[in-house]
């Protein structure tokens, strides 16, 4: 015992990693798990819809439980009637009886094991569905303040490890449970005095493996985390922006060495944690060997005053390793059920992000919106993940007292400093987030009373740099519209002057772009974003136009592509260039959060110092280079 405790149980708790500072931030996970009975059953829930199994199941390891018992009984039966007796006939029959109980029992273990691993499988898919469309429900600003590989190693390794609550936790509880009566039950109608004895010696099992729990289960904690980790940087140092860091700040040996690390102290944890099981195994063995020198001290004593017959002596000592065998899992299964309430917690701590974002009820009819956008007082402000309440900070507003109604058809310019808020006013619209305090309408609804899939079906957002998944342009077109004609693209592609670029791709239309495909150009990105909303043809249209200047052929083609796409539209324009300044109906000023001014190029340029600051510094020098341009 002292042995055990000194090089299994200590490990635990001072074990414990610090995570060397670096940019994980590690969960206190299963730091001090303790047995939630809430989670627990929570988790049960799931396995309801596949009871029919379940019963089954149960049925199935009942049947292999006495099964398991049955040759001890037969045992019994051969030697004291059929050797001691010197019955050739009883000896055969039961011999014989004896194979056809372990086909028997062998085959219920098959089905066993299939019927496990078909409710395992099922329950393991249903979550990662459940999971994924729960993620689907999240806001953008979810995304930002997460790690995308933790959340991938949730619904993956997390989820992985629900087949080992099945086929080891709960058919393991339900099987050593029924071995364990099944066993009991013929002792004691054989000979109570050896089951008493058989008894005695099981808290010698029961309380090491309970203390063996706690710590084995607080290293799964921590491996778990481990292998978030490594799917973390896995994932980010594997991408192409994070290769490319990597490599420009000469950051591949500290990631190396990063990696090392933590696959080291993985290494070391898992380690720590066979062992932890082996310390007690061993413990285990020693105990069980007490079990059958007692039986046949006192036993032996027993044949001897004619009480019993040898063969309950055999088949005793035969039932014993189906006693301990039982009684060692069943105390070791404590530790894979809290190991795995620590799982389900990780998981369910993903369920219950509830949506910052919550649908709406109305939906809109077609092609039955004008486009008149209006906010009203609308404020916003980040919510900083760091906040701790008790420490209540002033709030920083990205957004204050936000008025603005934009007409049908009518092109509005946001222009201002980085950081003005434009962006964050921009995303408010379709509803990626929703404003503290204030209104927003389109058509005169309150965008909050309307379905999310109805409010964004009626605009189209071109973002800053805009993004393609890894598939061919054609699919990636057809995200706007799924039913969309080789010539409708055709056509929107044309008229965002991109369509001659796509043509001369190696494969046109099917040729693969985004993210390991063909690259696109800054300028080719922003016009096959708009050709997708000219495909979808919405009412508004919302564009973060990008910042990078352009040489004057490609910044003549995003002028034509501008032109058909704000053409009888309402349009939001974040607005970097002179052109699209020039263009619109009103410009909007904004500083620090708030509206400075608005008017038109003409008034602004007169009136408003921060205007004509932002003129002179930022567009002034494009107008020049068009102007010249424009000379000849
Ligand atoms: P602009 O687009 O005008 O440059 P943004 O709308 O992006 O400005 O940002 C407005 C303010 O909100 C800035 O102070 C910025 O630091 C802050 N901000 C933007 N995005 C986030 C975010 N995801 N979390 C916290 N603060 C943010
Ligand atoms: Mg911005």
């Amino acid at each position: 015992m002292q042995e055990f405790r000194g090089l299994g149980l200590g490990a635990g708790s001072g074990g414990a990693p610090g995570g060397g500072g670096n940019r994980w931030r590690m969960r206190e996970l299963a730091q001090n798990e303790h047995f939630d009975w809430a989670i627990f059953r929570r988790a049960l829930r799931a396995f309801v819809p596949y009871w029919p199994y379940t019963i089954i199941v149960t049925v199935v390891i009942l049947a292999a439980s006495f099964g398991g018992v049955i040759p001890a009984w037969l045992t019994q039966r051969i030697i004291d009637e059929g050797i001691q007796k010197h019955r050739m006939s009883i000896i055969v029959e039961y011999t014989l009886t004896l194979i056809l109980i372990s086909i028997g029992t062998g085959l219920l273990g098959v089905l066993q094991t299939w019927l496990s691993n078909l409710i395992a499988q099922n329950v393991m898919a249903d979550y990662r569905i459940a999971l994924f469309r729960h993620l689907q429900r999240q806001t953008v600003g979810f995304f930002a303040s997460r790690q995308a590989g933790d959340l991938v190693s949730r619904v993956t390794n997390d989820v992985t490890a629900i087949q080992s609550v099945v086929t080891t936790t709960l058919v393991g509880f339900v099987s050593n449970l029924l071995n364990i009566a099944a066993t009991l039950f013929l002792m004691f109608s054989m000979d109570w005095r050896l089951a008493v004895l058989a008894v005695i010696v099981v808290p010698g099992f029961v309380i090491p493996t309970q203390r063996v729990g706690k710590s084995r289960q607080k290293l799964q904690g921590h491996i778990q985390n481990y292998l978030s980790k490594m799917t973390v940087q896995l994932s980010e140092s594997l991408g192409v922006s994070g290769a490319l860091l990597i490599r420009i700040f000469n950051r591949q040996g500290a990631e190396e060495k990063e990696f090392a690390e933590s696959n080291h102290t993985l290494r070391d944890l898992q380690v720590k944690q066979a062992l932890i099981g082996r310390w007690l195994f061993m413990w285990l063995n020693m105990f069980s060997s007490i079990g059958p020198a007692l039986l046949w001290m006192y036993g032996g004593w027993l044949v001897l005053q004619n009480e019993i017959g040898l063969g309950v002596i055999v088949a005793f000592t035969a039932l014993l390793s189906r006693l301990y065998g039982p009684l060692s899992q069943l105390a070791q299964l404590h530790v894979s059920i809290l190991s795995s309430v620590a799982l389900f917690r990780r998981i369910f701590s993903i369920m219950d992000e509830v949506p910052e974002v919550q649908d709406g009820k109305e939906s809109i009819p077609d092609n039955s919106v004008e486009g008149r956008l209006r906010l009203e007082k609308v404020s916003f402000s980040y919510r900083s993940g760091s906040e701790k309440p008790s420490e209540p900070q002033a709030i920083r507003w990205a957004l204050q007292d936000i008025e603005l109604t934009i007409e049908p058809g009518e092109t509005v310019a946001l222009v201002g400093p980085s950081g003005a808020g434009k962006t964050t006013l921009l995303n408010l619209i379709p509803r990626f987030s929703d404003p503290a305090s204030g209104h927003l309408y389109v058509d005169g609804m309150d965008t909050r009373s309307l379905t999310l899939h109805a409010l964004r079906a009626q605009m189209g957002l071109v973002p800053q740099d805009p993004f393609f998944f890894h598939d061919t342009v054609a699919s990636n077109l057809r995200l706007a519209k799924e039913s969309a004609t080789a010539e409708e693209m055709e056509a929107a592609c044309r008229a965002a002057q991109i369509h001659d670029t796509i043509n001369s791709l190696p494969e046109g239309y099917d040729t693969i772009v985004g993210e390991r495909g063909y690259r696109l150009s800054g300028g080719e990105r922003q016009r096959l974003a708009i050709a997708r909303v000219l495909l979808q043809g919405p009412k508004i249209v919302l564009l973060d136009e990008a910042t990078s200047a352009l040489d004057t052929v490609i910044e003549r083609k995003i002028q034509d592509a501008l032109a058909v796409l704000l053409e009888g539209r309402t349009a939001l324009v974040i607005a970097h260039r002179l052109s699209t300044i020039l263009k619109a109906d009103k410009i909007v000023v904004m500083a620090n959060g708030r509206i400075a001014a608005i008017g038109t190029h003409a008034e602004l340029v007169q009136r408003d110092p921060l205007y004509k600051e932002l003129y002179e510094t930022q567009f002034h020098i494009e107008g020049e280079m068009q102007q010249v341009e424009e000379k000849p």
